[in-house]
């Protein structure tokens, strides 16, 4: 497992240096740019050419719905903002991008907002292939749950031959949550991505059950000996204990601060370096 604990490094350091003004890098050579429009939040992430971050934005923003942009002019503003303090940051411009698109969602979703933001799309990727190839996966299912929908993919030799998706994520914990503590859903959101214990997993295992059933019936026929999680769900203390105990048969690999491993595998999409990184042969 020393290829996850590569990946866990390269996580938390994205952990550290999201939204900060200056790169960690002395000289940022030539980067790749990934850019990651989700439904909770959109993030663009530079990496080297060893696939090692040296900058990262995130805003949280409600513009994609549905796999439909419902704000179009938000979401360039923010892409075009992240940009613009990646290249601050970097010290030189961005003119190309890899992009991507949920599994069975229009991908010219992300290239139109993108490119309207003033740079070149120069690979448009699934998200689940994205993880995949950056984790070396050639059998499994890469399981992302993110702010609106559960999505697994199903990975066979490296490629992958099926993906679905529920709606069950992020928006239903904080539901469950702000249902149960007689507070708003916004109050209910900050009280769960500020919690450091199990108390919040313990409230909403109901829905983490859920996931883990959704994923059952996803994988069911399929050979899939380790589910991989990504998506910022996953990051709830308490969530892979609760999540795995409805799939014993399997094993769960939770990577730290899965919130950032599908806009980092974008970004490194690419780059070749999976056979450094695999943590299944
Ligand atoms: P989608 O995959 O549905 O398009 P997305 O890519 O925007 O959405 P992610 O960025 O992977 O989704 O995750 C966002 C979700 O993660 C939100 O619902 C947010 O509440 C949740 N989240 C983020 N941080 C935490 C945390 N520390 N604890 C619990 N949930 C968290």
């Amino acid at each position: 497992m020393d290829a996850l604990r590569d990946i866990n490094r390269r996580l938390k350091q994205v952990a550290e240096i999201v939204n900060q003004a200056t790169s960690v890098a002395d000289d940022n050579g030539d980067c790749q740019v990934g850019v990651d429009l989700g439904t909770a939040d959109i993030q663009t992430i530079a990496v080297d050419g060893r696939a090692n971050p040296v900058a990262a934005f995130m805003t949280w923003a409600d513009v994609v719905r549905d796999g439909i942009v419902v704000d179009y002019t938000r979401a360039c503003t923010i892409v075009r903002q992240q940009l613009k303090q990646l290249e601050d940051c970097l010290g030189q411009s961005v003119t190309e991008v890899v992009t991507s698109f949920p599994p069975g969602t229009d991908a010219r979703i992300s290239t139109n907002v993108v490119e309207a933001a003033g740079v070149e799309v120069r690979h448009v990727v699934d998200e689940p292939s994205s993880v995949a190839t950056l984790l070396g996966i050639r059998d499994g299912a890469v399981v992302d749950i993110g702010g609106g929908t559960t999505g697994t993919a199903i990975v066979k030799d490296g490629k992958i031959i099926a993906s679905l998706d529920d709606a069950t994520g992020g928006h239903h914990v904080t539901l469950a949550l702000a249902g149960h503590m007689g507070i708003d859903p916004d109050q209910a959101e900050q009280h769960k991505r500020q919690c450091q214990d199990h108390s919040v997993a313990e409230i909403v295992r109901p829905v983490i059950e859920k996931m883990a059933d959704i994923v059952r019936s996803h994988i069911d026929g399929y050979a899939v000996p380790t589910i991989y999680l990504s998506g910022g769900s996953c990051c709830l203390p308490g969530f892979l204990d609760a999540f795995a105990a409805e799939l014993r048969d399997r094993t769960v690999v939770l990577p730290q601060e899965p919130l950032y491993l599908t806009p980092l595998a974008i970004a490194s999409y690419s780059l070749d370096v999976a056979p450094a990184l695999r943590v299944v042969g």
